[in-house]
């Protein structure tokens, strides 16, 4: 069966259902779930746990998070007694990425800022995922017009795994629903306007009738809301159409 029936048949299978298969197709620690912190990241972690499964999890810590991001992170760890691996950016790199340009390159330039994001995010993403089968990930198709259509199983060639999408068919409100009737721990910034997390230069809150991601990057132009762990052949992992769905 390939990714795109595969896809298809799990566009009316719950969140559940897909992890259920997903853990009985692949070794659990050849599956990694990679985590920012998001509200959707958080409940994913939740919803693993509570099955039982135990996966690999882990985050690329930037450097440049917010400090609410750590203390759900520490609040993550101690709540579901899970290790969260950690992957930073190797020093050569940012040293020469900062070389000339300064700590706040990303604001003087679209090239500038897709380098950081390489950098800091993209590299230690292939370090985190080198080995896995399988990579979890929460991305959501309502988060923004780019992410509308991903698939909920595709094959990342960039990564050499199969990645799963179990929210994709998430809207926003199901989320939360989700974190307040479960009290999962999340990222306070939400409280305060912000609509997505990403490092702290980059994320403000978002204002009244703007876009989910229009707080990250907010200088750039629209189509600009993709940090690139994300895209693969210019597009953020292979589209499909939505359809209906259970949580
Ligand atoms: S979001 Fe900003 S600080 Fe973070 S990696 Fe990208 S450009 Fe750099």
């Amino acid at each position: 069966m390939n990714d795109d029936q595969l896809t298809h048949d799990f566009e009316s299978s719950s969140a559940t259902d897909i992890l259920k298969w997903t853990f009985e197709t692949f070794q659990e620690d050849k599956v990694a779930l990679s985590t920012s912190f998001g509200a959707e990241g958080c409940a994913l972690i939740h919803m693993i746990v509570t099955m039982g499964y135990k996966p690999r999890i882990f985050t690329v810590d930037t450097g440049r998070n917010f400090q609410e991001t750590y203390d759900v992170w520490d609040r993550l760890v101690k709540r579901y007694g899970i290790e969260i691996e950690s992957y930073s950016p190797d020093p050569a790199d940012l040293r020469q990425l900062l070389k000339g340009k300064g700590p706040n390159l990303f604001y003087e330039s679209v090239e500038n800022r897709s380098q950081c994001c390489f950098v800091r995010k993209v590299k230690p993403l292939k370090v985190a995922l080198a080995g896995a089968d399988a990579w979890l990930s929460a991305l959501r198709r309502d988060q923004s017009e780019g992410r509308r259509n991903i698939e909920i199983v595709s094959r990342s060639e960039a990564h050499n795994v199969t990645k799963i999408c179990p929210l994709a068919n998430w809207l926003e409100e199901n989320v939360w629903t989700y974190i307040r009737s479960n009290d999962v721990p999340y990222i306070k910034l939400y409280d305060q306007g912000f609509t997505t997390i990403g490092c702290a230069p980059c994320t403000r809150p978002v204002r009244p009738g703007e876009g989910k991601r229009s707080g990250r990057w907010w200088w750039e132009s629209d189509d600009k809301k993709e940090c690139g762990i994300h895209i693969e052949d210019g597009k953020v992992t292979p589209r499909r159409p939505a359809a209906n769905f259970q949580i």
